[in-house]
């Protein structure tokens, strides 16, 4: 019984993610230090993946 209402009491204990310098997305993790989104902080290059992106006739879209 904890998933609605009692539950997002606890939503007020402040960030986990606060907004990436490099990819701008509110992804960047200040404790582990490195972004969810980009990765940046755990690696030079920029954390992509192919299956982020939802492919068409073998084609990638965005
Ligand atoms: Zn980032």
């Amino acid at each position: 019984m904890v998933k609605g209402t009692p539950s997002f009491g606890k939503m007020n204990k402040g960030w986990t993610h606060i907004r990436c310098p490099r990819c701008g997305r509110h992804a960047y993790n200040p404790v582990k230090g490195y972004c969810a989104a980009c990765g940046w902080g755990r690696s030079k290059r920029i954390r992509r993946y192919s299956w982020q992106n939802k492919k068409v006739n073998k084609v990638r879209i965005r």
